[in-house]
């Protein structure tokens, strides 16, 4: 954590973000850990000066391709091996994660819903796609600053994850293992480069995933993590749905909402879930507080 908000502050203060440039080494199919600069080397002005290498595991593109371009899925959903759906406890505790999915009408900020997580000190997870942490720089670095919330990754282009182009919601999904190979590790290197360590977590645009997808994540070092609750219905449902949907979630639920529509019911309704929760015993917390 320390050296995460070292690096964040470092960001700050070099005014970087903006530029969000894909790693030269991705782009040419290289290490991951390649993104991150060696202890001394020289940096081009305005990128993220880290505060030490993270420890990003080291699979090239290639070594992903070998291993598991040749495999067949047999699953397609939001569950597969690996994947966490809940927090493994029937106590009272709830995470709440919410998405930011970016793109085209993706990129809003719903900042009364992070305004209120604020006054109530109620812990979250936040996914964040590639596309909007650009959209959004200044308020990027904010929330990363910020112990109540832990950032996540919600991939790159936003795409179901899938080894044969399987679509979800009428948006194709990644064809290959290169391709679930770029939409996870370009984010996890755009998140290594900002945090200065790599993400723990990894949510699928649309949530879902195949099976060999899924143990590609794995490989590359993220846990997938998917939901027991669907809070807000993709951002549909309005404040009285998020409100009843998300009280009764039971101990042990990982919520899903969405943080990139300020118009849809998703702050009204969590603002009215919330003290009904914690009234009730609940409390809330990060995934990693209670993941390994
Ligand atoms: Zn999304």
């Amino acid at each position: 954590m320390m050296a995460s908000r070292r690096a964040v502050l470092a960001a700050l203060a070099a005014g970087a973000l903006a530029g969000c440039r894909r790693p030269a080494s991705l782009a040419s199919g290289g290490r991951i850990a390649a993104a991150a600069p060696a202890a001394g080397a020289s940096r081009t002005p305005g990128t993220v000066p880290l505060a030490a290498p993270p420890a990003v595991p080291v699979l090239t593109r290639a070594q992903v391709v070998a291993r598991y371009g040749h495999l067949r899925p047999h699953s397609w959903g939001f569950g597969g091996p690996g994947v966490i759906r809940d927090l493994h406890t029937s106590r009272r505790m709830i995470a709440l994660t919410f998405d930011a999915c970016g793109g085209p009408g993706g990129s809003g900020y719903d900042q009364a819903l992070i305004g209120f997580l604020r006054r109530q000190e109620a812990p979250a997870t936040l996914f964040l796609n590639s596309r909007w942490i650009d959209a959004n720089p200044a308020v990027f670095l904010q929330l990363a600053r910020e112990p109540l919330f832990e950032i996540a990754s919600h991939g790159t282009r936003h795409l179901p994850l899938s080894v044969t182009g399987r679509s979800a919601y009428g948006i194709p999904g990644t064809r290959n293992a290169g391709e679930v190979y770029d939409e996870v590790g370009r984010n996890q290197a755009k998140l290594t480069r900002l945090l200065g360590v790599p993400p723990r977590w990894f949510r699928p645009g649309t949530g879902y995933c195949d099976d060999v997808a899924a143990r590609i994540v794995t490989a590359m070092g993220e846990r997938l993590v998917s939901f027991s609750v669907n809070g807000d219905g993709g951002a549909t449902f309005t404040p009285g749905q998020v409100r009843s949907t998300v009280t009764a979630a039971p101990g042990g639920s990982i919520v899903i909402c969405h943080m990139n529509h300020p118009d849809s019911g998703t702050a009204r309704g969590i603002a009215a879930a919330v003290p009904r929760l914690m009234a009730a015993g609940y409390r809330f917390v990060r995934l990693s507080d209670e993941l390994r």
